[in-house]
């Protein structure tokens, strides 16, 4: 193959948005690889019965960044979803985020109202209280409900999904669990909620559509290095192995994901219900919900958490933690030290717990920070800060 400008490692959100930007906007030669069969990492989707299938467990878009929002907006036409999770607790499924409407589900009533009141005075009606500044509280009813919620929405998910007790990661972890002040069952509350209406995979195919960008697929970064004559190069994949873990393997989680189609009525009354303290599993998701399909027979995909080992299965999750801070910071010295030929990027590559919006906003901000400068020669140092 003939010399490529850049080599990209990686045709997920980060891989994708940054060949976009470098094949138009600096006019330069992208060679995209991934090794897996498809493009559009893991918000990769594909069609069977009438469903758009997330291969890698339900992916729903959700941002507050108009930036990303409108970035994105040139690839593809979207579909409003707002995603609702219901939760197994004490054998009523409520709404998860813990809210009102969980409370007002669980406890007799004259106890439930008084809940609620101490909740909404103390804190304000609208507001998100992560649930272990909650456990801080004094008042007695706020506690007795930060415990209660602690112990049977969050303790047993959290220990299920991470393999590891909520006090021991990191708050970006666990503010993700808030209870909701509110009656507001969305699972989030960002200004734009929506699935691409074609899917994620055909929102990458238009992505990467651009005579200067050529993808090969089942391609290893090893074998392709070695043979493509390359400039600079972009790597999404995961940080330690492109240093063959010469300071320690950073740990990952990952899933095994069951799926088996029903028949109608065995569907889920919403997109995901999670079981944090029963089974092995952690959540159902319907995919009917998620494709906007309500009629078609409902597909059921399961979550399974798993450790994870290099070979063996998908590093899904970074776990980041007071604990992998300091391993990750000599990867970072490494990478920068690469600083100009090879760029780090990606929730695997800055081993980071992005979400899509903030893959893509880090992509964003990589490429006009640092590579934009960099081939116009106006190259400027350090680390990119995302700001989804
Ligand atoms: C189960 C699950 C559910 C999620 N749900 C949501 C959600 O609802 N909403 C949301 O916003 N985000 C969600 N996410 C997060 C979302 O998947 C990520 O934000 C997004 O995938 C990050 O994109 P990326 O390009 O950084 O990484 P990835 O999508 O992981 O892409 C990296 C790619 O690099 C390839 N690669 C790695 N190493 C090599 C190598 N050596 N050679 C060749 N190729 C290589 C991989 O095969 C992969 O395809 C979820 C994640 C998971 C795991």
């Amino acid at each position: 193959m003939s010399r490529r400008d850049w080599l990209i490692v990686g045709a997920g959100f980060t891989g994708a948005v940054l060949a976009e930007r470098i094949a138009t906007q600096l006019d330069q030669s992208v060679l995209v690889i991934d090794r897996r069969g498809h493009i559009a990492g893991n918000a990769y989707d594909y069609p069977e019965n009438g469903l758009l299938v997330h291969r890698y467990g339900p992916h729903i878009f959700h941002t507050n960044s108009e930036r990303v929002w409108r970035y994105l907006s040139g690839f593809t036409e979207w579909r409003p979803y707002f995603h609702k999770v219901l939760g197994m607790v004490d054998g009523r499924l409520v709404p998860v985020p813990f809210n009102i409407d969980s409370i007002l589900a669980l406890f007799p009533p004259r106890m439930a109202d008084r809940l609620c009141d101490t909740l909404i005075q103390r804190f304000g009606f609208g507001q998100k209280v992560p649930i272990l500044k909650l456990r801080t509280e004094a008042d007695p009813d706020l506690r007795f409900l930060a415990d209660y919620v602690y112990e049977k929405v969050f303790e047993g998910y959290t220990l299920k999904q991470w393999g590891m007790r909520p006090e021991d990661l990191s708050a970006s972890v666990t503010a993700r669990v808030p209870v909701f002040v509110s009656r507001d069952d969305r699972y989030f509350q960002d200004r734009y909620q929506a699935m691409p209406r074609a899917g994620y995979t055909a929102l990458f195919e238009r992505l990467l559509d651009h005579p200067r960008i050529r993808v090969e697929l089942n391609a290893e970064y090893r074998d392709v290095a070695s043979s493509v004559p390359h400039d600079r190069t972009v790597f999404t994949g995961p940080i330690d192995e492109f240093f063959d873990y010469t300071h320690g393997a950073l740990p990952y989680r990952s899933l095994r994901f069951e799926r088996r189609v029903e028949k109608p009525p065995c569907g889920l009354p919403v997109g995901t219900v999670n079981y944090p303290n029963e089974f092995d599993f952690t959540r159902i998701t319907d995919q009917r919900h998620l494709g906007g399909a309500p009629d078609v027979d409902p597909l059921l995909i399961t979550e399974y958490p798993e450790s994870y080992s290099v070979g063996v299965n998908e590093p899904y999750y970074p776990i980041p933690s007071t604990a992998t801070t300091p391993l990750l910071e000599r990867y970072l010295a490494s990478a920068d030290s690469l600083d100009g030929r090879v760029f780090f990027a990606g929730r695997l590559g800055d081993y980071a717990y992005y979400n899509m919006d903030q893959a893509c906003a880090r992509a964003l901000a990589l490429f006009e920070k640092r590579i934009a400068p960099l081939v116009t020669g106006q190259a400027p140092s350090g680390r990119i800060a995302v700001s989804a």
